[in-house]
């Protein structure tokens, strides 16, 4: 079983680790973009551990569904609203319970990655997170069919989401900022596949 407490730490490390690769998500931004995924993703995930720490959730659904809303009105750009219905949709689907089991978390990080879809319509190939989300949650629910633990899963996801976010490189940018510029996206590695990669390599670090 994975504790609320737990699924805070998985947050707390993702907000460390975007802030410690901020400059490196700003350049592949500024590549193809316009130069601001680490600084939205740095702040906004700066404004969800201070919301965290001023007003303790009780249960997981009441955490995720906070630090979601705190990405919605926190962030500008694409990503705000898509990583702040990731949070908000895993929230949802989490419930007010203080415990989730394997295929609970792996549920509610699908329902996540869903609503990451419903809000950007990504498909597979189009240069976005979802490349990374979506092989992550398919080798997540793959490792705990076969019955492995919570933490083997979870470095296989991790695993996967580099894979996919190492794909992007040689991806034309169909979604986005980034598709403007055509067959000039060829080559660059997408920013949102990498910050995407982070939050489930925290994943790793923190549950496994
Ligand atoms: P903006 O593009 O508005 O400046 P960011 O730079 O913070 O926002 O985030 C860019 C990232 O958002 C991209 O690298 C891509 O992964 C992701 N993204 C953009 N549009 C979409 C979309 N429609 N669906 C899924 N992800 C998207
Ligand atoms: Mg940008």
């Amino acid at each position: 079983m994975t504790t609320s407490d737990q699924l805070l730490g998985w947050v707390r490390e993702f907000a460390r680790q975007v802030t410690e690769h901020r400059d490196e998500l700003t350049a592949l931004d500024s590549a193809i973009g316009d130069a601001d995924h680490g600084i939205n993703m740095a702040r906004g995930m700066g404004a969800v551990v201070e919301a965290l720490e001023a007003n303790p959730p009780a249960t997981a659904g009441a955490a995720f569904k906070q630090v979601g809303m705190t990405l919605v009105s926190k962030v500008g750009g694409a990503s705000g609203p898509l990583y702040g219905t990731l949070f908000l949709r895993f929230g949802t689907a989490a419930g007010e319970v203080t415990e989730l089991d394997p295929a609970g978390f792996a549920k509610a990080f699908r329902a996540g990655l869903e609503g990451v879809v419903a809000r950007g319509r990504p498909e597979a190939g189009d240069k976005t997170m979802y490349d990374a989300l979506a092989p992550a949650l398919d080798a997540l629910d793959e490792a705990l069919a076969g019955g492995g633990s919570l933490g083997d899963a979870l470095r296989a996801a991790s695993a996967a989401a580099d894979a996919g976010r190492d794909a992007t490189i040689p991806m034309l940018a169909r979604k986005g900022r980034a598709s403007y510029l055509g067959e000039r996206s060829v080559g660059h590695q997408d920013p949102g596949a990498t910050s995407a990669a982070l939050l489930v390599a925290a994943a790793a670090a923190t549950l496994g």
